[in-house]
Formats: structure tokens, C-alpha cells, sequence
């Protein structure tokens, strides 16, 4: 296909090129999307694939996402654990060979009321622990607190807008300000630290939302640009909606890798456990998320216990699977020198 030739160019695709290739149906022309990407990132990437450690520390939440399990009027059994604890669990990920901790929480009202004081020690303390890069989920913050992260020498700040159609956002995040959302990821931008967005599919989007939200993250220069496909959350008032068909995420790694060449872009282990690694894989990803200890009693985000105790999501069961394929577990100094790269591009 002509706009897949374009893009093994280099060429950047434009809008009505995405809903192109979003709206393949024919397994051959699939097949030729997925190779071009996979073409795309053994460019700048060879075999190698990165692995993310991560740590899910409060599921408490002061908001209402219509999409999310976690929200504050769902009924349901939380935890917010212990910083001492959140560390230990961050040195076990960081020993069995993850490249980054990926700490992640609800947006915690404990955390807004102490001004994320445990949260800057625990990052300090894991940083200090580990030598890992980290990389921080807390919701939307405030600049100055963001300030903090970025003196602490916070490698990353992720971030998902979920879609950057504004109706289907008001829809979504419910009484949450979508450019307040934006400003704080540009803010930590402008501060040095590295950004990941992420779009939600099968909330009611478009091909069009797609690939407007796929050139607005080239435009916001995120680093690590993720899909994930949408789970319905017992309790929640989306949970009567169907999981979209798996294709769809894969043809947006495709896309998402075909307009970013050299973006970090997930496969989350979240979605469909360790089963659906290869496949997204396949697509274009290159770097495994949301592996998880066992036995530690935490959570994923989507698929609350998919695969965690059982062990599935470790380093070890990943790296197996991945060098089956034909790919490289990375080492953590290929992390370290390939987002030192990124600091460089963007000018830190
Ligand atoms: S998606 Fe995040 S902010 Fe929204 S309710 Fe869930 S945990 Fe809270």
C-alpha cells in the first residue's frame, strides 16, 4: 500500500493516511501494516525490548472515569500501601531485571492533603535504592509540585488524556478539565521530564479520533506513546460496554509506531495477561509493561489480577517468550543510553 511505503520513508502520515490504514480489513494488507512497523522499529531498535517494573501503590481516587474499576463511587476493596513496602516491592522489581519502575496511584486524596510528601520520598527513596529510571503516574498535579519530581530527577511523567476528541473526554473523565490534564503534561515537558500519552480504544471513538489523537501526540512530543484496548469494570456505568475486537489496538501500535519511529510505545501486559504479549509485540511495541511480582497483593489497572499471583507477568516468563520470537530481553544500560538519547533530542 502506498501510504505504508510512505512511511518505511520516513515520511510522517497524514490524518486521512491513518484512517486509511486503520480501516484495513484484508489479512494481507494487516499483515503488511504490522511488517512495516515491526520494519520501522528494528531500525532504530534492532531486536531489543525494554521491560517496565510496576508498582500500582494506591488504588484510592478522588475522581469518577466512567471507564476505570478504581473510581470514587465504586464500591469495591482498596489499598493504599505502606512507603516502606512500596520500596521493598520496587528493589524485588528492580533485582528480578526490570529497565524502569513504573510507580503508579489513583489520584489519592491522602496523597493531595499531605502535598504528595510520602510520594516524593518514596520516588527519592527507589531512585536512591535502585539506580532505575522512574516513572511517575499521579494524576494531574500541580507545577510546583511537579517542580519537585523534576529536581528529584524524575525520568518520566505519564499522563493519558484517553482521547483527545474533547466531547468523548467530558464523557469519559467526568468533571475533569481536559486542558488542565494537557497543561500538566506539558508542564513536566517544559521541565525536562519525559512524557507518555495514551489513548483508550473502544470508548465510542472514530478512525478519525484515532488519528487525530496519533498526530497529537507526535505534536505534544511524547516519548512513549501507548493504546490500550478498553475493559469493561464491573460497577462502573461503562461496564455493560463490549471490549472491542483485539485489531484494532494492534492496527494502532502499528500506526502509533509507523508516525512515531522512535517512541517507547507499550505492550501491556494489562489488557490480556501474558497471552497477548507476542501479538502486540508483532505489531510494533517495544517495550513490555505492567510486570508485576507475585504474591505481593498488588494490582494491574485494567485487568485487576490478570495473570499476577499466577506469576505469568514476571521478568523471567517475559524474556522467555520474547527470545522465542527472536527478540532481546534489553539491559538496563540499553534503557539508560537510549533515554539519555531522548534528554539529548529534547534538549536536557
Ligand atoms: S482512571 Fe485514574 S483518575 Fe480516573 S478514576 Fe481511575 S484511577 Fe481515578
Amino acid at each position: 500500500m502506498k501510504e505504508i511505503e510512505k512511511a518505511i520513508r520516513g515520511e510522517v502520515l497524514t490524518k486521512e493516511e491513518i484512517v486509511t490504514l486503520l480501516s484495513i480489513t484484508d489479512k494481507n494488507e494487516m499483515e503488511e501494516l504490522f511488517a512495516a512497523a515491526r520494519q520501522v522499529r528494528e531500525k532504530t531498535f534492532g531486536k531489543k525490548i525494554f521491560m517496565y517494573g510496576f508498582v500500582y501503590f494506591s488504588t484510592w481516587c478522588r475522581n469518577n472515569c466512567n471507564f476505570c474499576y478504581y473510581r470514587k463511587s465504586n464500591n469495591i476493596e482498596r489499598y493504599r500501601k505502606d512507603p516502606k513496602e512500596v520500596v521493598e516491592l520496587a528493589v524485588r522489581l528492580a533485582e528480578s531485571g526490570v529497565h524502569l519502575l513504573d510507580l503508579t496511584m489513583g489520584e489519592d486524596p491522602t496523597y493531595h492533603k499531605e502535598n504528595f510528601a510520602s510520594v516524593l520520598k518514596i520516588a527519592e527513596d527507589i531512585k536512591k535504592e535502585t539506580g532505575l529510571p522512574v516513572m511517575l503516574s499521579p494524576g494531574v498535579i500541580s507545577d510546583e509540585l511537579i517542580d519537585s519530581f523534576a529536581e528529584l530527577g524524575v525520568e518520566w511523567f505519564a499522563l493519558y488524556q484517553e482521547t483527545h476528541n474533547r466531547e468523548i473526554f467530558k464523557n469519559l473523565r467526568i468533571n475533569q478539565d481536559y486542558d488542565e490534564r494537557m497543561h500538566a503534561k506539558l508542564y513536566a515537558k517544559e521541565k525536562g521530564i519525559l512524557i507518555e500519552e495514551g489513548l483508550l480504544a473502544g470508548i465510542g471513538e472514530n478512525y478519525e479520533d484515532i488519528a487525530e489523537s496519533i498526530l497529537e501526540m507526535k505534536k505534544i512530543g511524547a516519548s512513549q506513546v501507548r493504546v490500550m484496548s478498553f475493559i469493561p469494570q464491573k460497577g462502573s456505568p461503562m461496564e455493560s460496554v463490549h471490549t472491542p475486537g483485539r485489531e484494532l489496538e494492534l492496527k494502532i501500535i502499528a500506526l502509533l509506531r509507523l508516525v512515531h519511529p522512535k517512541a517507547l510505545i507499550p505492550a501491556s501486559l494489562d489488557v490480556d495477561g501474558i497471552e497477548g504479549l507476542q501479538c502486540r509485540i508483532d505489531s510494533g511495541s517495544n517495550v513490555v509493561t505492567s510486570i508485576i511480582p507475585p504474591l505481593t497483593g498488588l494490582a494491574g489497572v485494567a485487568q485487576n489480577s490478570m495473570d499476577v499471583d499466577e506469576g505469568g507477568r514476571t521478568v523471567q516468563e517475559v524474556s522467555a517468550i520474547l527470545r522465542e520470537m527472536g527478540m532481546e530481553p534489553a539491559t538496563a544500560l540499553d534503557y539508560r543510553t537510549y533515554i539519555d538519547q531522548l534528554f539529548a533530542e529534547n534538549g536536557k
